[in-house]
């Protein structure tokens, strides 16, 4: 399958490396980079990937930058989201360091970490 998409960064033509030049004698220009749809779909499958449309992250991340507003108005989140979860406290050793005046001193004191044991 031979599919191709130009970045999508509409800046991607103003930024100045060499791949982007194309044009014979005095009539050059910098062109939208072109890309070749799954160049990064190592396991064949037919998942789309965010750089099938961006050359790169730096035109991703211009992209987002531009449209962030129209981005966050269109896949908006009006409240969080919650996961169930359980989670085990559990207590361990840790350390900690005091200055003595002259020099750290590691100090052991039992600590506590929560695991989150699974999602529901
Ligand atoms: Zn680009």
């Amino acid at each position: 399958m031979n599919e191709y998409n130009w970045c999508h960064n509409p800046d991607c033509h103003k930024i100045e490396t060499q791949s982007r030049v194309r044009g014979t004698g005095d009539n050059k220009v910098l062109r939208t980079m072109k890309i070749k749809v799954g160049r990064y779909n190592y396991s064949n499958g037919n998942t789309p990937n965010i750089y099938d449309y961006f050359c790169n992250q730096n035109c991703l991340h211009q992209f987002l930058q531009k449209f962030c507003v129209e981005i966050a108005n269109t896949y908006s989140v009006k409240q969080p989201s919650e996961t169930p979860i359980k989670v085990k406290t559990e207590k361990y050793e840790s350390y900690r360091y005091r200055w003595s005046g002259n020099e750290h001193i590691r100090e052991p004191y039992q600590a506590t970490r929560k695991i989150i044991e699974n999602k529901a």
